[in-house]
């Protein structure tokens, strides 16, 4: 599904001289990597502060307890993402209210935010899944309206661009009042083990967040709220700081393999090629609204399973993303969900399947998986 060997040839040098420096230094907490990785990403994502953690998981959850979320509240995410994002809610023992997609760009649907907000309804957390924003426009609005905090879960979508409807640009995990990422290897901007960061322009946030990830403290030995201890390693921020400079050359690259997947399938009835937000369907030259995380087709005549097995006979790594939507979970079932709320979800979980996507992809490989899926599917 990625090739992490290959895209590392292209940074090896600078990889293996700073974290050399480092085992030579013995910085390895907080060390001047961190640092000045962090204030690379706050000037590549045009955003006050960065603070830096140890993976995405702990990014989102460091996020709520910065906005002081109280048991009870009730925070508003999709029914279909990655668990972490529903987890940490119910680990804070917030209500998690999961909500339907849009079918097309798989992201949370605005009308199904609206239709779920309640009296305690204090969060909305928007995933920009699979590489590009959800509706910023409507989720930013809705959020004015109804007085919610907006907190982006950008762990697979970070160096997509977002164009507001009236024409103005944001970087994906800015536009809310807080965003989080992760650097998980396989992740856009991967490192080479667990890393994550929090993004906000607001001081007071930031400041406290930074406290909370330092066990809670603002003055050395000095705990003045509960926190947590979540670091991002000086090797992994070397890492990181060698990658940055690389990242739209890599989400690049992606966009070019999804532009040839998507031109393959074009003229497949079965197949729903992915759609991009500003409607190029993804083979757009110009198009930097998605940084395919996960290039995603639909397999509308009931043959995903089927595909999935001929593909993995055929020695051609795929993913289901995901295969169960999160309201059917055993940890996050709640007699308030009604089946009827999810037909989306319901139906994307049956249809999905996820092909390689990364850096190093070439013409005649995805010739290969092309074809392949091709001739399967019209069988
Ligand atoms: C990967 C991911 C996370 C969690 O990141 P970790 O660094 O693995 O903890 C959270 N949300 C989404 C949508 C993700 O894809």
């Amino acid at each position: 599904m990625v090739d992490l060997v290959g895209q590392y040839k292209g940074i090896k040098d600078q990889v293996n001289e700073s974290i050399t420096s480092i085992l030579e230094s013995a910085a390895f907490i907080n060390g001047p990597d961190v640092h000045e990785f962090q204030a690379d990403l706050e000037s590549y994502l045009g955003v006050k502060h960065v603070i830096p953690c140890a993976n995405g998981t702990d990014a989102l959850q460091i996020a709520m307890m910065g906005l002081d979320l109280k048991p009870g509240d009730e925070v508003i995410t999709a029914d279909f993402t990655f668990a972490a994002t529903v987890e940490v809610i119910a680990l804070l023992q917030l209500t998690p209210v999961l909500v339907d997609v849009d079918p097309e760009t798989f992201n949370i649907d605005p009308k199904a935010i609206e239709a779920a907000i309640t009296p305690k309804t204090k969060a909305i957390v928007p995933v920009h899944l699979f590489g590009q924003c959800a509706d910023m426009d409507e989720i930013l609005a809705i959020a004015k309206k109804h007085n919610l905090y907006v907190i982006e879960d950008n762990a697979q979508a970070i160096g997509a661009n977002h164009t507001f409807r009236d024409g103005s640009k944001k970087k994906a995990g800015t536009m809310g009042h807080v965003g989080t990422t992760s650097f998980f290897p396989s992740k856009n901007l991967g490192c080479y083990g667990d890393g994550g960061a929090i993004f906000t322009d607001d001081d007071a946030l930031a400041h406290t967040i930074r406290g909370i990830v330092n066990h809670g403290m603002y003055e050395r030995y000095h705990h003045d709220v509960v926190g947590v201890n979540s670091r991002l390693d000086t090797i992994q921020a070397a890492v990181l700081r060698a990658k940055l400079p690389h990242l739209d050359e890599y989400c690049e690259s992606r966009r070019q393999a999804a532009r040839l997947y998507s031109r393959a399938f074009k003229e497949q009835e079965h197949l729903v090629t992915p759609k991009t937000v500003n409607n190029c369907e993804g083979i757009c030259d110009t198009c930097d609204c998605h940084v395919f995380h996960q290039y995603t087709l639909r397999v509308t005549n009931g043959k995903r399973d089927a595909l999935a097995a001929h593909l993995g006979q055929a020695g051609i790594p795929f993913g289901i993303y995901y295969p169960i939507p999160l309201h059917l979970q055993k940890a996050y079932a709640d007699s308030r969900y009604k089946e009827e709320d999810f037909p989306v979800t319901n139906q994307l979980v049956k249809e999905v399947i996820s092909l390689p996507m990364h850096t190093e992809l070439d013409r005649e490989q995805i010739d290969h998986i092309t074809n392949t899926v091709i001739q399967f599917i019209n069988e």
